[in-house]
């Protein structure tokens, strides 16, 4: 149920999607709970359409500044804003109680939440979660980072339902008092760092996800690298149930999540429950299975039968940008798996192909990431790579330096379309050509859905020309 205290004057930092969503909730409750609403658009912010709508709601907008003015019970704050930044800074000093906008929504609507972390896999398990309540029968809704605002479905949020919400680092930084009935570690590897300053302090944020959980609430945690394996640890050192999840090998605890004879199993308070064989899933590769297991493990422990679990798993299909399978012709397969961008996701993506098969086109923004290990995975399992864009030189060194002799065909492109034209020039019938960039797209697009579509669009191009599609 909505809450119903007091929550005085609020001040909104951010005129982004979440901050519209939370001025906008805050807006319909002016006279009521709310006193005034104030929403700090930011230093670049002017009046649009969006916030002059809010303005007539009687929410007093402030635009091109990022200090507050006056004194508030309560400040909300957007994800990008950092902690340490002024403008976040000046929010501490003005306002009583600074959070972030997930842990308002759950403030104000605190019941059956599930919250999914993780560095890579979010989006997809957060909406496999939510089909797999919604095939057992339970009313469920994706919130979070996946594209809704939390806050702005507390006030049509159905009795009995669940929100099942996509929690980045950022937005877990600044909770306190979340309580998730389930929440799950999909992993921790680098990325954002520039942000969080440390490899610590990025896996503390995520771990924070879990520091109100108490009772019967359930910890899923996938052990397959050495942070989360350190979250499992404490978690259970301080009696929190803990579902342990690897695709790896099977796991003793009285809570757990592992393939046994291709099978996914979950075992739920020492009750297991043999679902259905891998090779049926329709999301491909280990990572695929990893996030099916956790998936599965939070559905059986919300009650939902084996039978509805095996059928969302094998029902749920990929999303657009994640190894989304985009035709072929001659026999070539093209898949599109833009929103790879950082190393660790490419790693996996290349574990859903037959070795010695992919052609693999690399590049793009220069985050610096260091490339050891990508090298190590495209030379043991690709046929060539063609690397472009800014960062396209630099993997090429690393992929030469890392294969020697071994066999793997570098190339080097400017941009993603002559890399494309490239990798079909050295593709055969039964090889694939995935863009799996390992890199954010910002030197030639705005976004990784804008590459991931142009992808797309050349792919159609392509086939086109070839004259004979596959299918
Ligand atoms: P997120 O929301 O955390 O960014 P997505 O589900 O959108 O995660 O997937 C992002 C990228 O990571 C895709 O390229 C996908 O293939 C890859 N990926 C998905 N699940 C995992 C996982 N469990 N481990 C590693 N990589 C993954």
């Amino acid at each position: 149920m909505a809450s119903t205290n007091s929550l005085g004057d609020v001040a909104v930092l951010g005129l982004g999607k979440t901050g519209l969503g939370v001025a906008s909730y805050l807006a319909d409750l002016l006279g009521t709970r709310v006193s005034s609403v104030t929403l700090y658009g930011g230093l670049r912010s002017k009046q649009d359409q969006e916030s002059l709508a809010l303005e007539r709601r009687g929410v007093r907008v402030v635009y091109g500044s990022e200090s507050l003015e006056g004194t508030y019970d309560l400040a909300v704050a957007s994800p990008g804003i950092p902690q340490d930044s002024p403008f976040f800074q000046s929010a501490l000093a003005h306002a009583k109680a600074t959070i972030g906008e997930p842990e308002f929504a759950w403030r104000e609507s605190p019941e059956r939440w599930v919250a999914i972390t993780g560095t890579n896999g979010k989006t997809t398990t957060t909406l496999l979660v939510t089909e797999l309540l919604q095939v057992g029968g339970l009313v469920a809704s994706a919130v979070g980072n996946v594209g809704t605002v939390a806050t702005g479905e507390v006030a049509k949020r159905a009795e009995g339902s669940w929100f099942v919400a996509e929690l980045s680092s950022f937005q877990l930084a600044t909770s306190s008092q979340l309580r998730p009935r389930v929440a799950c570690l999909l992993n921790v590897t680098p990325d954002h760092l520039e942000w969080h300053g440390s490899m610590e302090a990025y896996a503390a944020a995520k771990e924070r996800v879990f520091a109100q959980m108490a009772g019967d609430d359930l910890a899923v945690v996938s052990v397959e690298d050495q942070w989360c394996r350190a979250v499992a640890s404490r978690l259970e050192k301080r009696g929190i149930r803990v579902c342990r999840v690897s695709v790896h090998g099977e796991q003793d605890s009285p809570d757990a999540a592992f393939v046994r004879d291709g099978r996914l199993v979950v075992r739920n308070k020492g009750t297991e429950h043999t679902l259905i064989l891998t090779q049926n899933l329709s999301i491909r590769g280990d990572h695929n299975v990893q996030n099916a297991l956790v998936a599965a493990a939070t559905a059986v422990e919300l009650g939902v039968s084996e039978d509805a679990v095996s059928h969302g798993l094998m029902s749920f299909h990929p999303l657009e940008h994640r190894i989304e399978p985009c035709g072929s012709a001659g026999g070539v397969q093209y898949v599109n798996d833009s929103k790879a961008t950082n190393v660790d996701s490419v790693e996996k993506a290349l574990t859903a192909f037959v070795p010695g098969k992919v052609i693999v086109l690399l590049g793009g923004h220069d985050k610096g990431t260091t490339l050891a290990t990508l090298a190590h995975a495209v030379s043991s399992r690709c046929k060539a790579a063609v690397c472009y864009g800014e960062a396209g030189p630099r993997i090429a060194e690393a992929l030469r330096a890392e294969d020697g002799d071994m066999g793997l065909v570098v190339r080097q492109a400017p941009h993603m379309l002559e890399a494309l034209e490239e990798a079909r020039s050295l593709a055969q019938p039964g090889d694939v050509v995935l863009l799996s960039p390992a890199c954010s797209s910002f030197d030639e697009f705005g976004n990784y859905q804008q590459r991931g579509r142009r992808f797309k669009e050349l792919v159609a191009e392509l086939i086109a020309r070839e004259g004979e599609a596959d299918e």
